[in-house]
């Protein structure tokens, strides 16, 4: 029976030993080493810390990480992954809310460690894994562990400032692997290209489909992701065929206009997740690699991963929307108008979500947890929990998902209710658009449109007339050279509201 992800590992080490299993293209681990190393680690911690405790992982993103994040599991631990690219105030509230049992850092980011108010053990990662492997204490942790023990917790933004540690099992990530790999046409072949860092959620597909199918996942190198031409010669030295990437990473591509089906000859699987794909950038990737598969992946990282899927199999014009698709097999997704009945198809409502994919809730938060994770709003006959997304969505006559943006985006402008979505999709449809994304200035009743492209804002007006109802046009404009990111690749919203703010009471002042 399979209930701890360490058996993915077991299994595949025994049929692939000598393959490579993670790695940045230069320096990696097979599948052997990656066992033995976290055996290692596994070991050692054993012996100093109990059972189901935080291991926080400071780590440069290597597949000694990856090692690491097993050796916690080893332990009969959970694993935490940090970043020292984070801010130390948001590593110190993490860390406040965990209070690990023990935490693992590598030669790198040792100087992070000064800054933290730590009450734990630090092990540096090149002694750990010197350890000795103690296989009897490993097999009896082992023998008490059940797949609701947590395997990790990954922690995202929380709108009161506070980060919230997303906790999910052994059973939910097995879950979503078992359900997964196949409607992906993820096996032993696979090549992962991996993007996201490694407390984002998506990263997990990588690691675990790695593990449990005998797959590779290629860390590719972050210089790549600033400078296309390397991003291309990395893809096509190291033949990667999957890409599960966030939009903004495909987009630093065909923005560059570097795509080249003969060097891209590989690339077979183009996935994207986390926010929404422009049509009008997927298409200029289908006209180049014409034989790869395109899929819009859906999912927050309370789910495990992603929890809905679209092959896309038919044209899409630059101004349409791709749906979200189809639920993955074990998975429920329905949805819930205000009144907490559920819509019929086409009417739309908040997407909420139920299955064994469902996260516990966020680590020590019991009162967010309570507000997100709820009783299946349309009985009260047995405990059956769902997570409400905020997201807005609606079921086509097709079955598909389609998505309507977040609650939280969906205004009021001169008493007509917009999705800042649908004016989104409007704007980067526009050829000379590299980039857009949508405000709304409740003082004012304003829409912002902030843009990316050599564009003027008349002429982006002119275009949006043919395709938007007068009362969606954008009442003002913010070009820009770069977009603020988040953490995980995203368009950072918050902060790009804080520079139209600034750049108001500028304006104001003058
Ligand atoms: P995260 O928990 O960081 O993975 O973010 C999850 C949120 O990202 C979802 O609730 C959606 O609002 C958004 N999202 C994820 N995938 C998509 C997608 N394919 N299209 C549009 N929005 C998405």
């Amino acid at each position: 029976m399979l209930y701890n992800v360490l058996q993915y590992l077991e299994k595949t080490e025994k049929r692939l030993s000598d393959k490579t299993a993670f790695t940045d293209g230069e320096t990696g681990l097979t599948f052997r080493e990656l066992g033995e190393s976290a055996r290692a680690i596994g070991s050692v911690l054993a012996e100093e810390i109990s059972v189901r405790k935080p291991v926080i992982v400071l780590m440069e993103k290597t597949a000694d990480c990856i090692a690491a994040f097993l050796g916690a599991v080893y332990a009969g631990c959970f694993y935490v992954p940090l970043d020292s690219k984070m801010p130390v105030d948001r590593m110190q509230l993490i860390i406040d809310t965990l209070q690990p049992a023990a935490l693992i850092y590598d030669e790198k980011n040792e100087k992070t460690l000064d800054k933290l108010q730590l009450n734990c053990g630090q092990f540096r990662y090149d002694q750990l894994v010197k350890g000795k492997v103690q296989a009897d204490r490993l097999e009896k942790i082992r023998n008490q562990a059940v797949d609701t023990d947590l395997l990790y917790v990954l922690f995202t933004s929380g709108s009161t400032g506070v980060p919230k540690g997303v906790s999910i099992c052994h059973r939910s990530m097995l879950d979503f692997t078992e359900s997964s790999c196949e409607p992906l046409y993820l096996d032993e072949n696979t090549r992962f290209g991996n993007q996201v860092p490694f407390y984002f959620d998506m990263s997990t597909m990588e690691i675990y489909t790695t593990l449990k199918m005998g797959s590779s996942t290629y860390i590719i190198p972050r210089k790549c992701f600033l400078f296309p031409k390397l991003m291309i010669e990395y893809l096509e030295k190291y033949e990667i065929n999957t890409a599960f990437w966030v939009p903004y990473a495909f987009l630093q591509l065909s923005n560059a206009q570097v795509l080249d089906a003969e060097r891209l000859r590989a690339l077979k699987y183009i996935y994207f997740c986390g926010e929404v794909m422009p049509c009008k950038h997927m298409n200029r990737y289908r006209r180049v690699l014409q034989d790869a598969v395109y899929c819009n992946l859906y999912g927050p990282t309370e789910i495990t991963n992603v929890c809905s899927y679209y092959m896309v199999d038919r044209e899409y014009r630059d101004d349409e929307s791709l749906p979200i698709g189809i639920p993955f097999p074990n998975t429920r997704i329905f949805i819930v108008k205000d009144d907490n009945t559920e819509a019929k198809p086409g009417e739309v409502g908040e997407i909420l979500i139920g299955g064994s994919c469902l996260s516990l809730g966020y680590y020590n938060n019991k009162e967010v947890s309570a507000r997100s994770f709820v009783q299946n709003p349309l009985h009260d006959n047995f405990r059956d929990m769902v997570y409400r997304t905020g997201d807005l969505g609606t079921f086509n006559e097709k079955g598909e998902l389609l998505f309507f943006g977040r609650k939280d985006y969906q205004i009021k402008h001169q008493g007509y209710r917009i999705e800042l979505g649908e004016i989104e999709t409007a704007v980067s449809s526009i050829e000379e658009i590299k980039n857009t994304c949508c405000l709304h200035d409740e003082d004012g009743d304003y829409i912002i449109c902030c843009y990316i492209g050599d564009i003027t804002n008349r002429d982006i007006l002119l275009r949006l007339k043919e395709k938007v109802p007068s009362y969606m046009l954008p009442d003002k404009f913010m070009q820009k050279e770069v977009f603020p990111q988040t953490l995980t690749g995203k368009i950072d919203r918050k902060e790009l509201r804080k520079e139209y703010e600034a750049h108001k009471n500028q304006e104001k002042t003058k």
